[in-house]
């Protein structure tokens, strides 16, 4: 490998980021600057600064690791723990049927890899039981955004548009802590005099940029855009001419809203109605405006309806489809888009196709060269199947997820793992949850293999390689090829990234999610390029330069932009979804009177199976703490770092407090980062919205003790 520099993109979140990794003589990675990436323009965060950290041998698997006799990992060969897995799945699917086999992925896994694995365990295993972390991610504003416009892109519009809208909603995104590059939009979108509304429990360090901040109550987002969409009714500012022309459903959706009166969503929310007034007054008078939500309102065990509820206030006012309005959503994983749309989801297949549609199943099964009736249908959700861990479902392959850490209820979870007959897991690191594994197969990371992200914008990406990986690591592909030969299926199962690409421009050909136009050389050279992109010639030179005669383009540009023209029905209209509040799925009581909501911290990522092992990080978040108002630190005698234990109906967390009045006086706050006794997932609850399956991360009930220190 050359010691030149490889322009590449990020590890973590969605963003993204386009950075430059160059390997020093000493054999460490240099991340540099890499400035003609749009999104970030060369700025990084602390975690994509020091990403290349995680490639050091010191931190990182370095061997294939099976489970003695005694019990203890040790290491192996690659044979002999490739020979287990397969022997501990066939095993399984012998004596128990395919579906007791499991396949667990991650919104971290390249497109290649997520198309790859839902192949794997259709065609391979012939379970329907896959699913992956992303369903804890975003999957509440994707069945909103179906519902409402027949397509999910999580931004249907890039990043750069922001700072062109006149006003911007933010909903329950900490965006300065979870993608800080990502402020500058906002701050352009300010100097340029558009206004930016944060709505969160907390006074983040994003609310603290924002023109107006509000702080309902946790689970209550859904109430406060009803009462906003009422009040955009009484006031006469509903756009009729765009709902009548671009949308359908509004009377039902209409009569929902003026059942909630501003009033009632005060009193639900303890959002004055002054400051919903204001709130109208702010998106209704510039001509254009924007809605984004994140984890906030989505993970909620009514997410989609809260979404739902949103995206409504948006069509209502036409602020949906047209230039610099529209409404979005933030992606948190770093390809928890691209994931979401190649068949690592319970119920899809690659292109964004649907399970049960015979007409996806034959594409696909062609693509394949298999039976479509030998496709299993839809599985369980992720939280469905971790449950199932250890009765149904016996033995399980998980990839790039750390459930340990991150599922809802993870104390039970952790339980359910340990309950399995077999766990097989690759990973970078050895993650809480491969600790419980009889094998743990060390693989190669983002700098060491090539393979396309599609970012929040649903932007295709090329990541590249830049450095060769130690000796005795392997591919998640090689991994999956190696697997598959010794299942029986010696075919199908290609090593080469961009030969899986090929293969998945293809089956994804005609699908919601259109790749087939994009391929590797265009993604190198173009910086990348948005989804839907059909092959526009079916020319073997599809991919070269514009036809001779120059009017129709060989090569389909991409879309950036989506819905301007129509919406992606069947008849092009948006859909109103009729919705109403509802309460919580654990409302506080007497016995746990405080509410607990979670979230994420500027210097962690996710589960912080990565981001934990880096110096850095780990000192300027170096473990979990209990955020809570200065009133009911008062009431409970505890002082700044005392610790303070925290108590769901599912299990009890300690960590220091950190007394602020940057929360509401009803609610706590606690990072996910961290397993052991502060491992807030102990607490969270796992009630799932009816559509997205979608746990209710964001709202529990919960009572606060004093530790003795
Ligand atoms: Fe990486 Fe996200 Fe930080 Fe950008 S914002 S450097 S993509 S973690």
């Amino acid at each position: 490998m050359q010691n030149t520099a490889t322009p590449t993109h990020c590890p973590y979140c969605a963003l993204q980021c386009g950075m430059n990794l160059t390997p020093a003589p000493d054999g460490t990675v240099v991340v540099s600057e890499r400035a003609d990436f749009p999104v970030n323009r060369g700025a990084l965060c602390g975690k994509g600064r020091t990403s290349a950290e995680v490639l050091a041998r010191n931190v990182r698997l370095t061997s294939p690791l099976v489970r003695d006799e005694g019990g203890t990992l040790v290491p192996a060969s690659w044979d002999e723990a490739l020979e287990r897995i397969a022997a501990g799945l066939g095993r399984t699917r012998a004596e128990h049927g395919p579906d007791a086999v499991g396949v667990f992925g991650g919104g971290g896994l390249t497109n290649e890899k997520a198309y790859t694995l839902g192949k794997f365990a259709r065609v391979v295993l012939g379970t329907s039981q896959i699913d992956y972390n992303g369903r804890f991610c975003m999957s509440s504003a994707a069945a909103a955004g179906i519902k409402a416009f027949g397509l999910d892109r999580g931004l249907p519009f890039p990043l750069e548009d922001i700072p062109k809208s006149g006003c911007v909603i933010l909903v329950g995104s900490n965006l300065a802590e979870t993608m800080p590059p990502s402020l500058r939009f906002f701050t352009e979108l300010k100097e340029n005099g558009g206004t930016l509304i944060v709505i969160d429990p907390r006074r983040t360090k994003t609310a603290e940029q924002a023109d107006l901040h509000l702080a309902p109550r946790p689970g209550t987002d859904l109430a406060l855009a009803l009462g906003l969409l009422h009040l955009v009714i009484a006031e006469g500012r509903v756009d009729e001419e765009y709902v009548k022309e671009r949308t359908a459903g509004w009377e039902d959706a209409r009569a929902a809203a003026m059942a909630h009166w501003p009033e009632y969503v005060e009193r639900i929310t303890g959002v004055s109605v002054p400051q919903l007034r204001e709130v109208v007054r702010m998106f209704c008078e510039p001509e254009s405006a924007m809605v984004l939500t994140a984890r906030g309102p989505e993970q909620q065990s009514k997410g989609t309806d809260t979404v739902g509820a949103w995206i409504n206030l948006c069509l209502a006012t036409g602020r949906a489809g047209r230039p610099r309005s529209g409404y979005g959503c933030l992606t948190g994983q770093g390809n928890g888009q691209g994931g979401r749309e190649h068949g690592q989801k319970a119920d899809q297949l690659p292109g964004y196709r649907k399970l049960d549609d015979p007409a996806a199943r034959a594409h696909v099964a062609e693509v394949w060269g298999v039976d479509p009736d030998s496709l299993p249908g839809p599985g369980r959700s992720a939280y469905e199947l971790l449950d199932a861990l250890g009765t149904d479902i016996r033995s399980l392959l998980l990839m790039a997820s750390n459930p340990v850490v991150s599922a809802p209820r993870a104390a039970h979870i952790e339980e359910r793992i340990r309950s399995l007959d077999f766990l097989a897991v690759c990973d970078v690191v050895l993650s809480e949850t491969a600790e419980l594994a009889d094998v743990v197969l060390p693989v190669t990371q983002w700098a060491e293999e090539t393979g396309t992200t599609t970012n929040l914008e649903g932007r295709v990406l090329l990541r590249r390689r830049a450095i060769t990986p130690p000796d005795g690591i392997r591919s998640d592909l090689e991994v999956l090829h190696e697997l598959a030969a010794r299942l029986g299926v010696e075919k199908g199962f290609p090593t080469d990234p961009e030969e899986v690409f090929e293969e998945l421009r293809r089956a994804s050909a005609g699908g919601a999610a259109d790749y087939s136009g994009i391929t590797y050389r265009r993604l190198a050279e173009e910086n990348g390029v948005f989804w839907p992109c059909p092959a526009a010639v079916e020319t073997a030179d599809a991919d070269e330069d514009a036809l001779p005669g120059g009017e129709a383009p060989a090569v389909h540009p991409g879309t950036p932009r989506l819905f301007l023209d129509r919406f992606a029905t069947p008849d092009g209209r948006a859909r109103f979804v009729p919705v109403s509040h509802r309460a919580t799925a654990e409302e506080p009581d007497e016995e746990y009177p405080v509410l607990l909501t979670t979230g994420r911290v500027v210097a962690q990522y996710q589960s912080g199976a990565q981001t934990r092992r880096v110096a850095e990080l780990n000192a300027a978040a170096p473990g979990p703490f209990v955020e809570l108002h200065p009133r009911l630190a008062a009431r409970l005698g505890a002082a700044e770092g005392d610790p303070v234990a925290v108590v769901s109906r599912r299990g009890r967390a300690v960590a220091p407090a950190r007394i602020t009045h940057a929360i509401r006086p009803d609610t706590v706050f606690m990072p996910f980062h961290w397993p052991g006794e502060g491992r807030a997932n102990t607490l969270t609850n796992p009630a799932l919205d009816p559509t997205s399956r979608m746990p209710e991360f964001k709202a529990c009930a919960v009572r606060l003790e004093a530790v003795e220190r």
